[in-house]
Order: C-alpha cells, then sequence, then structure tokens
C-alpha cells in the first residue's frame, strides 16, 4: 500500500493566509486542498446552481447553510478516495455541527491535526483590505505583492481582482460569524486533542517553514 499523506483541517480568522498556507502544504505534501470558499467561487463563476445558491450569503458575509457545504464537502472527499489519502482543508469546518460531521464523513480515517493559524484581527484587517484574487484560478496576491504584470495572474493569465465580498461590511460580519460559529469548533478540535496552534502573524514562508515542522513533527503516516 502506498503511503498516505496527513489528514489536515486549517482554521483561522479571514485573511489569517489560511488560502496561502493551505495550497503550499498540499504541494508539498502531496495531497487534495479543498477551499469550501473557493469550491463556491469556481461553481458560482461557472453558472451552477450550487455556486448560484452560495454567492447570495457570500456576498453578504453569511454562512453557507451547513447542508449545501456538507454535501460538497463529502462528493470532494469521496473523489479518488481523498478521505484516506490525505488533504488539506480550508475554510472547513466552520460550525460546530460540520466538525461533528466531518467526523462521521471520515469513518475510519481520522484528521491527524486542526491548525489553528492565529492572527491578531488587525493585521487580518491591513490583509483583507489589500487581497485581491484571480477571477479564474483563485491565485491569491495582495496590493503590496501584486502579479508581475498589470493584475493579471502570474499562473493563468486571468484578470485579478477584488473578491465581491471583502467589502467592509461583509468582513465585518464574517469577522462577528468567526467569533460565534468557528471558535466553537477551535473548542471541539481542543478537546479531541488534534488542535495545535501556529502563529500566523509572520512572514509567510517563516509561517510555512513552522507549518510543516508541526506536521511533520506528529503526523504519523502508519495510522490508518
Ligand atoms: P473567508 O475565510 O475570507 O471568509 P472563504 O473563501 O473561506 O473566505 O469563504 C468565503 C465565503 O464562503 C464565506 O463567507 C461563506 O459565505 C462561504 N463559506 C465558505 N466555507 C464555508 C463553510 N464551511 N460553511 C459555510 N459557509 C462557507
Amino acid at each position: 500500500m502506498s503511503r498516505r499523506g496527513p489528514r489536515l483541517v486549517l482554521l483561522g480568522k479571514q485573511g489569517a493566509g489560511k488560502g496561502t498556507q493551505a495550497t503550499r502544504l498540499a504541494e508539498h505534501y502531496e495531497v487534495a486542498h479543498l477551499s469550501t470558499g473557493d469550491l463556491f467561487r469556481d461553481a458560482a463563476n461557472r453558472g451552477h446552481e450550487l455556486g448560484i445558491e452560495a454567492k447570495s450569503f457570500m456576498d453578504r458575509g453569511e454562512l453557507v447553510p451547513d447542508e449545501t457545504v456538507l454535501g460538497l464537502v463529502e462528493e470532494q472527499l469521496a473523489v479518488g478516495d481523498r478521505a484516506r489519502h490525505g488533504f488539506v482543508l480550508d475554510g472547513f469546518p466552520r460550525t460546530r455541527r460540520q466538525a461533528e460531521e466531518l467526523r462521521q464523513i471520515l469513518d475510519g480515517h481520522p484528521l491527524d491535526l486542526a491548525i489553528d493559524l492565529d492572527v491578531p484581527t488587525e493585521i487580518v484587517l491591513h490583509r483583507i483590505a489589500g487581497r485581491r484574487v484571480c477571477s479564474q484560478c483563485g491565485a491569491l496576491y495582495h496590493v503590496d505583492h501584486p502579479p508581475k504584470q498589470n493584475w493579471t495572474c502570474d499562473v493563468c493569465g486571468a484578470k485579478v481582482v477584488q473578491r465581491d465580498d471583502d467589502t467592509e461590511e461583509s468582513v465585518m460580519r464574517r469577522l462577528e460569524l468567526y467569533e460565534i460559529e468557528t471558535l466553537p469548533v477551535i473548542q471541539f478540535y481542543r478537546r479531541a486533542a488534534t488542535l495545535v496552534h501556529v502563529d500566523g502573524g509572520l512572514e509567510s514562508d517563516e509561517v510555512f517553514k513552522s507549518l510543516v515542522e508541526t506536521v511533520t513533527s506528529k503526523f504519523d503516516p502508519a495510522k490508518p
């Protein structure tokens, strides 16, 4: 049997760097990167019913209903038996119910680690205000670190834009929902002893280094 990769959940406030770090971790460990936000945005761009439904919640900074998110995640984890081979979940679970259901979905293949990427609110507000994203592939940029050519994506060449939900009003609502709905998820993993904290306030390469050190020291590929 081939060695499996880690099964990880990345938690943290909006703008904590989950998207950037999850992409790098998934490449490093050769596992799937599943971002529920990216999956919804992609479905909306393609005009799919699921995406259109999700977009009405996303643009207001509200959470997409649990049923919708859970259906999507279960389907994505079944592709290529990702639930067994490993994954980095980014933006999910975001409610206590999602965390409980994920445990059921993973039946027999428990999470290796839930990582809380800790960043102070002043820093995330600055990061979100300057955040820009590729309209096609979701690659992330910042006004302080733009793409090489005239706001076209370095990866796929499409237009780099500000997200529709990165308005001040939506961001404040998302941060409020983070406190109400997502802090209990952190508690849930603390009790299950799967939680670790990593300082996400440092420079991006430093954060990545400490994430890899943490995962490598705790992950045991021999576990089923
Ligand atoms: P951010 O972390 O900055 O809010 P994401 O791309 O992770 O960005 O999510 C964008 C939006 O997508 C959320 O505000 C929410 O509407 C929706 N969403 C993403 N993941 C979930 C989830 N697990 N549960 C409910 N809604 C979600």
